[in-house]
């Protein structure tokens, strides 16, 4: 008798993503405001692209990716060499992973820090450490405390998700330099083009041997669905990612639209613009309400309530009129819904119907 196959160590300790939800019994057409998706959709010139190439679904796509290479290069001012697509930026997340980090090393982040993070950890082998944040901020003080000479790889989203805080570059900057020398920094730049005047930590991976950053198309580009992230790092990081690659990862279809979508620079900064004008609209009219919530430097905004009873009641309110928001329970902020910045009618619904449900709780 042998012993029944068993996976690998961590992997039944990963409890599934999970995603904002898309539906609401009884409500035919609803409003999601729960994944931070651009409300706009993706440019015109992807969908068009994506449509001309479709007819060569039969052909296997690139396997180096370099045309797609080359347009986030020109665009973004960066060596196409130094840059990794995947499939979202969530399997560049999972390469990192893969490569630096198994039994007996550690992965840190911060308390209300990205989901995939510990998942990637755990299906690695590693073990998962979180270090505190400062009011729903990452704590750099606290990150530098939480080294050991097993950490190997610290992810930060900035902005992050699901809190929409910010910190300084010279605050990562300081992070960089504290740094022992088997442990990489990962920048996660989901929300990067969101953040006026942010390069993402381009500019800081450029300098080092030990940054990373990773981004995507699924947020302001609005190509979720499609499945597109990048990353760009040092050339022996990249190197050794693109030795665990798949060498077909990204579609013909994925290709091409976020290929046209990085050339389309005026959708994106159009998408961008309304995003800013309706997150400040969303933010005083949330605070007029007296629902605080911090600085949103990303394409959604964390409300806060009184308590978790009081957040779950105006989940539920939402519901019933047909908004689809997200709890992050999970990210340890029960008190608290996230809800994407939608267009500027959708945003109108959502303080409608917050105004309403803020005035109930007051009576
Ligand atoms: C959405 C998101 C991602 C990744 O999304 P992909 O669709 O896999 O590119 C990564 N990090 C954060 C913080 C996110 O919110």
């Amino acid at each position: 008798m042998t012993a029944p196959i068993r996976p690998q160590p961590g992997i039944l300790d990963i409890a599934l993503y999970q995603g904002g939800a898309s539906k609401i019994e009884g409500h035919e057409n609803p409003l999601k405001l729960s994944s931070n998706e651009n409300p706009f959709g993706a440019s015109p010139a992807a969908v068009e692209a994506m449509g001309r190439v479709a007819a060569e679904a039969h052909r296997y796509p690139s396997t180096d990716h370099a045309d797609l290479r080359a347009a986030i290069g020109e665009i973004h001012g960066l060596t196409p060499e130094q840059i990794i697509c995947g499939a979202g930026s969530d399997e560049i997340i999972h390469f990192l992973c893969q490569a630096y980090a198994g039994p007996g090393d550690e992965v840190l982040y911060t308390h209300h820090g990205f989901g995939m993070y510990r998942i990637s950890a755990l299906a690695a082998g590693a073990d998962p450490v979180v270090a505190p944040e400062v009011e729903r901020h990452v704590d750099v003080e606290a990150l530098v405390e939480a080294i050991s000479p097993a950490t190997r790889l610290i992810f930060i989203a900035n902005p992050a998700n699901p809190t929409a805080t910010m910190i300084a570059t010279g605050d990562i900057a300081r992070l960089a330099d504290a740094l022992p020398e088997q442990c990489l920094l990962v920048l996660d730049g989901a929300y990067a083009e969101f953040a006026e005047g942010y390069d993402g930590g381009a500019a800081l991976v450029a300098e080092r041997e030990n940054v990373v950053m990773t981004r995507t198309f699924s947020k302001a580009y609005g190509l979720g669905g499609l499945r597109v992230g990048w990353g760009y790092g040092p050339q022996h990081v990249i190197d050794t990612l693109n030795r665990i690659r798949g060498p077909f990862n990204l579609s013909v279809l994925a290709l091409a639209g976020a290929e046209a979508a990085m050339r389309d620079g005026e959708w994106v900064e159009e998408c961008i613009a309304v995003n800013a004008v309706e997150r400040a609209r969303l933010v005083d009219g949330l605070r007029q309400f007296g629902i605080a919530s911090d600085e949103s430097f990303a394409n959604f905004v964390l409300a806060r309530f009184a308590d978790e009873a009081t957040a779950d009641a105006a989940d539920a309110y939402l519901k019933l009129r047909g908004i689809i928001v997200r709890a992050p329970k999970s990210y340890g902020l029960p008190h608290c819904l996230r809800i994407t910045v939608g267009r500027p009618e959708d945003n109108t619904r959502v303080l409608n119907a917050l105004g309403a449900f803020a005035q109930g709780m007051t009576q």
